[in-house]
């Protein structure tokens, strides 16, 4: 993770090259399938597009010719066929940003079109007051791109926990304390580059959904732990929407778990137990180290075998996997992919996950796969980056 320091804006690279991908046309259709699901010989595109063999030629040659397109070494063909080539886009040519906004960092990659980073890196957020996030972020564009020089950006994908509509205007974000801030409008005069905005777990579902474990998977779900829970489903390849309410569907469904109360007086229910501000409050008491408590602190704790922090990671554990056996049970996804910055909590408490959330199911019940991803901010920023590859590239 490159850490910028400094503060005077690098500028953005003079000689920015135009994209030569078709924006539209058979063109277009051949790049959007190459990128999605290339490498394909000239037979599989014509099949996939319901395209001419003649067709596919007259497209995929300028393409060839203007090097948006590749042919790679020649497979044997079908039977006793001739052989094939098979043909993939240039990927590395084209870029977009991706940007994640935390309360006290903001974290970017410049990514190719298959969300493959090029670069990271992170600034520091002074304030969580919307024209100082702007002005961070639009630095932070700047110098990620400055540092991949000689390629086509064809956009910035943003994303910000909360409630976002399709022109980028952000009507609540909790965390960041933000009430109607039009955070796409501000970051275009600023960058003069597209910009798409994105609730951050439908941007880090995106990026699943592509390249994620869950990517050939028609129907899956995602559950996020911070200090928020997050939660996406996605049923027939496609995302859903997600309801229109500024609180996170799963954040305060009742677990009957703990004797917390979370800020909405519920006891019990999953934010009392299971977000990491409830957690780590717990952890101080059990700790008996006055202050605050980080994560790392607790996990440390627990692998030491302190008995208190082992009772408030089991608790924490047991919580998620009863939430699991919830999602398991209501939306039936063939995996769930559980990932966010607290997640030490359900590596540390596996084995009481995978319990729980057995105990709260039938016997007979199908099996679903669980995928604890320990990940960072620079992988909810590359789903931002794929946000706007969908949106800029292929066209959502
Ligand atoms: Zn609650």
């Amino acid at each position: 993770m490159g850490e910028e320091t400094g503060t005077a804006p690098a500028a953005t690279p003079a000689t920015t090259p135009a994209s030569l991908l078709p924006r539209r046309g058979t063109g277009h259709q051949v790049v959007v399938e190459l990128l999605l699901h290339g490498p394909l010989t000239r037979g599989e595109l014509g099949l996939a597009l319901a395209l001419t063999p003649g067709s596919v030629t007259r497209a995929v040659r300028p393409l060839l010719d203007a090097g948006v397109v590749s042919e790679l070494d020649a497979l044997p063909g079908p039977g006793l066929g001739r052989p094939v080539t098979p043909l993939d886009l240039v990927v590395d040519r084209d870029v977009v940003v991706g940007v994640k906004i935390t309360t006290g960092r903001v974290w970017g990659v410049v990514a190719d079109l298959r969300g493959e980073v090029l670069h990271d890196a992170s600034v520091e957020l002074s304030s969580t007051d919307p024209g100082v996030a702007v002005g961070a972020v639009a630095d932070l564009v700047r110098r990620s791109l400055a540092r991949c020089p000689d390629r086509a950006v064809h956009g910035v994908g943003v994303s910000v926990g909360g409630q976002v509509d399709a022109e980028g205007r952000v009507s609540v974000a909790p965390l960041l304390g933000w009430v109607d801030v039009d955070l796409g409008a501000a970051l275009r005069q600023r960058l003069d580059l597209p910009v798409v905005v994105d609730n951050d777990v439908v941007s880090l579902v995106r990026a699943e959904r592509w390249l994620g474990a869950a990517r050939d998977l028609d129907r899956f779900a995602l559950v996020t732990i911070g200090a928020g829970l997050g939660y996406a489903l996605v049923v027939g390849g496609e995302i859903l929407e997600l309801p229109s309410s500024a609180r996170s569907p799963i954040a305060h469904v009742p677990l009957g778990i703990g004797d917390g109360v979370c800020d909405e007086g519920h006891r019990g229910c999953a934010s009392s137990v299971l977000a990491l501000p409830a957690v780590l409050d717990r952890a101080a008491g059990a700790l008996g180290r006055g202050g605050d408590v980080s994560l790392d602190d607790l996990l440390a704790a627990h692998s030491s075998g302190e008995a208190g922090a082992t009772a408030v990671v089991e608790e924490a554990a047991e919580a998620l996997g009863a939430l699991l056996a919830l999602v398991a049970d209501l939306a039936w996804p063939r995996a769930i992919v559980v990932t966010g910055d607290g997640i030490g909590l359900a590596l540390a408490g596996r084995d009481v996950v995978d319990t729980a959330m057995r105990a709260r199911r039938a016997a007979d019940a199908e099996p679903v796969t669980v995928d604890l991803q320990a990940t960072g901010f620079t992988r909810w920023a590359r789903g931002a980056a794929v946000a706007a590859v969908e949106t800029f590239v292929v066209g959502r």
